[in-house]
């Protein structure tokens, strides 16, 4: 079964040391050799800049990123290749896996859009534009002030217009997400839950979901175990109960999946790397048509790429 994961954190992991590889490393809880048994076929690989990083650093270090994503994933490895559009998808031949680069949050181009000019040069397919704070684009999700995009934000959502990128709303603030669903031409969610069945300020409220479907958009349900269960503890029952929700919601051909593996430390009970996502395949067959699992684990996202 194709699977099409809308977001991990492997590059951070392999930025902040650089003797993992990404091949085989027991330090990822997504290497290319878990995904591979898994099915994974379309990857997002995000640039993650870390919010503690010296403000002069920041733009750097998502080059640094940028290039390990050129050396170290596409590179090095045999049978994985970048991917940008639908049409490179479909080239992809039966042994090969596709990677797509990301952007999580605009932090590091501070108010400088040549800068994401620039990032965007590295084949990037995705922007999120903030993460959990305010930056010069808008406020994140766990801004108190909660705004919504200030002028230069718009400027960058009429860029990703332009250039046929995914303005990706998740860790935006909740006015920022109107904004987006007003102005941008290609808006997602990576990796956001439902709000109604874990009360996140990650996560997303059904009217935000409706006007998601409403966009002919889609959002990928993350394996962030305190996104799924308000305890913190989750298990792939959890997964199901927010699928279930956002189907009940119209998203059946609008939803899909953005692990967050490598970005989160504890994880889903029987879903701790790429290597499980068996488990959760096999629990989505237990209560889903084939044709309905499928549109879940690829087609949902891939019929939703601007290009
Ligand atoms: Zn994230």
């Amino acid at each position: 079964m194709n699977i099409f994961d809308a977001h991990c954190d492997v590059l951070l992991k392999l930025f902040e040391d650089k003797t993992i590889d990404f091949k085989d490393s027991p330090r990822l809880q997504a290497n290319f050799d878990g995904m591979q048994k898994s099915g994974v076929k379309l990857q997002c690989f995000a640039i993650y800049v870390p919010s503690e990083l010296e403000e002069d650093r920041l733009f750097d270090a998502a080059e640094e990123m940028a290039t390990i994503f050129h050396q170290k994933i596409v590179g090095e490895n045999e049978g994985i290749v970048h991917v940008k559009t639908r049409e490179d998808i479909a080239r992809l031949k039966d042994n090969e896996m596709g990677a797509m680069l990301t952007l999580e949050g605009c932090d590091c181009i501070g108010s400088d859009i040549e800068k994401l000019k620039t990032l965007l040069g590295y084949g990037i397919s995705s922007v999120g534009l903030t993460w959990n704070w305010a930056n010069a684009v808008a406020d994140g999700a766990k801004e108190p002030q909660g705004r919504g995009l200030t002028p230069f934000g718009k400027e960058v959502v009429e860029l990703l217009n332009e250039t046929k990128t995914w303005c990706d709303v998740s860790h935006l603030s909740e006015r920022g997400f109107w904004d987006v669903i007003e102005l941008a031409d290609y808006p997602m969610a990576s990796h956001s839950n439902s709000h109604t069945h874990c009360r996140h300020p990650r996560n997303l409220k059904d009217d935000q979901i409706r006007a998601l479907i409403r966009r002919d958009s889609v959002m990928g349900l993350t394996f962030v175990p305190y996104f799924l269960n308000e305890s913190g503890e989750a298990g792939i029952s959890d997964i199901l109960r927010h699928l279930d929700h956002v189907c009940s919601l119209g998203a059946e051909d609008h939803v899909g999946f953005g692990s967050d593996f490598d970005g989160i430390e504890k994880t889903v009970d029987r879903l701790s790397s790429a290597y499980e996502y068996s488990n959760l395949v096999n629990e989505l067959q237990k209560h889903y048509s084939e044709i309905q699992v499928e549109n879940f684990l690829f087609k949902n996202m891939e019929k939703r790429l601007p290009k």
